[in-house]
Formats: C-alpha cells, structure tokens, sequence
C-alpha cells in the first residue's frame, strides 16, 4: 500500500487563505501531489497538524513540507489526540474549533496523560482570557488567524530549540530520549538514533513499562505506510544494539507475537 499525500498545486503563500484571509482567495485546487514508496525514511522535524479546514490544512501542511518538515494531519480532535498519544512527534500544531473533541480539551488529555510534546494552538479566537485559557490547557505557544506561514514555522523551530535534554525529563529510569537531538542518553553516555530508532524509543519510554504494539510502533514510526513486521524487527534489533547491547541490563524487551517494552529492573 502506498501512502497518499494531499497537497496545493501552485506556488506556496506566504499567508493563509481562503475564509480566513478572504482578500487573498487561494489558489489552486487540493489534489493528489504525490505518493510515497513504502518504508520511504523522510527527513526533517515531524509535525502533527489538527485542523478541519481542509484549504487551511493543505496551505499550512504544503509550506511546511517544502521547508523540509515532515506532516501528519488529522482533521478531528479524536484521532489528533489518538496520533499524539501514539508520540514520535517534535511538534503539534492544534486548530482549537475542531469536530468530535475540541482543541483545548485535546491538549488538557494530552497533558494529563503526561505527553509533553510542544503544542502551538491556532485559533480566530484573540482575546487575552481565549489565549490565558490556552496556555492553562497545556499549549506551548499561541497563534491568531490570520498568520503568516513564515512566522508559524519560526515559532515551530523556536519551539524544537526549547525542547533541550533538560526539558525532556528522563523516563523509562537510567534510559531516556531527546528528541530534539536524537540522541538516547543512558549511563552518562549520549547514544545518537537515527529518526526512526528515535521514533520506536520515545513511544517505548512513554509507555514504559507497559507493552506497545507491534501495529502502534510501525504507525508510530513510519506514519501511514504500510510497512512488513520484518522492517520493524530490524529496527528494534539496531535499536537494542545500540541502547542495551554495550551494558549490563537490556531494558527493551520483546514480547512475543505483541511487541516490545522497556522494563527497568
Ligand atoms: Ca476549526
């Protein structure tokens, strides 16, 4: 199965439009742009966008793909909090009016559950008290539409350059994860991943030491595709040579036929 992507045909706009910048109608039509090759490994920081305009969504998830950002997109609130949850995201940008569970409540079961993935809400709501509520809800960082794209992806970077080791609490005990560097950190040693090992290591830590899934961890770390469970398997085994071979204790664990855990003695 390939994976599909959506996206605008046309030059990209340095402003959103369509009903929300009704002075610049926007151009192009959505369409198909392009389909990629199953386990393709896509460079760059990997953003979650939730937003139920679908002229908004393409806008936004084109300009950032051509930077060189990797998009995910959910266009409800119940399965953007469903992808959140899943991890492996440096960023989530969240439209707060969103069907079947809005933004504010999406990021407060995020917070809630621990997850502390950066979070920039979007809203045409602009009062102080619409964005204090915001930030009391667990977001990082708030924007108003209109925006300019160039200033949502210079708050994305700014928020990917806050996300330091010291921000990222160690889980999982003597293991942990930056995502912000890619670089596992176990027993004073900094052990660089590559984007998928790091993606199956944060979503193992954030679980820990609960079982994750073989399905969740293939969506975990390559989206949408469809990927065989051997390319999976080979991961892991890369993964656990890096970050357990070299010590004492191995710390990720395979559960047969299920998937794997991290268990810290
Ligand atoms: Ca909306």
């Amino acid at each position: 199965m390939q994976r599909l992507r959506l996206g605008r045909v046309g030059d990209a706009q340095p402003w959103l439009s369509g009903s929300l910048n009704p002075g610049r109608p926007a151009r192009g039509t959505l369409c198909i742009l392009e389909a990629s090759p199953p386990g393709m490994h896509r460079p760059g920081p990997r953003v979650l966008l939730v937003e139920d305009q679908h002229d908004i969504a393409a806008n936004i998830w084109d300009f950032l793909e051509r930077r060189g950002y990797e998009v995910d997109h959910c266009a409800d609130g119940a399965s953007g909090l469903q992808r959140a949850r899943e991890g492996g995201f440096d960023a989530v940008v969240l439209d707060l009016g969103l069907p079947r569970l809005d933004g504010l409540d999406l990021c407060r079961l995020l917070r809630d559950a621990g997850h502390g993935v950066p979070v920039l809400m979007l809203t045409a709501r602009d009062t102080l008290d619409d964005k204090l509520l915001g930030f009391a809800h667990g977001a990082d960082d708030y924007m108003v539409k209109p925006f300019a794209l160039r200033e949502l992806e210079a708050r994305l970077r700014a928020l990917h350059r806050r996300r330091t080791p010291t921000d990222t609490p160690p889980r999982g005990g003597p293991l942990a994860y930056d995502a912000g560097t890619m670089t596992a950190h176990r027993e004073g040693r900094s052990i660089p991943l590559t984007r998928l090992q790091g993606r199956l290591l944060d979503v193992l830590l954030a679980e820990a030491p609960r079982v994750v899934a073989h399905e969740r961890l293939l969506r975990a770390a390559w989206g949408n595709d469809a990927v065989d469970i051997a390319a999976l398997h080979t991961q892991m085994y890369e993964l656990r040579a890096l970050v357990d071979k070299p010590f004492d204790c191995p710390l990720i664990h395979s559960v047969r036929r299920v998937g794997y855990r991290v268990v810290v003695p």
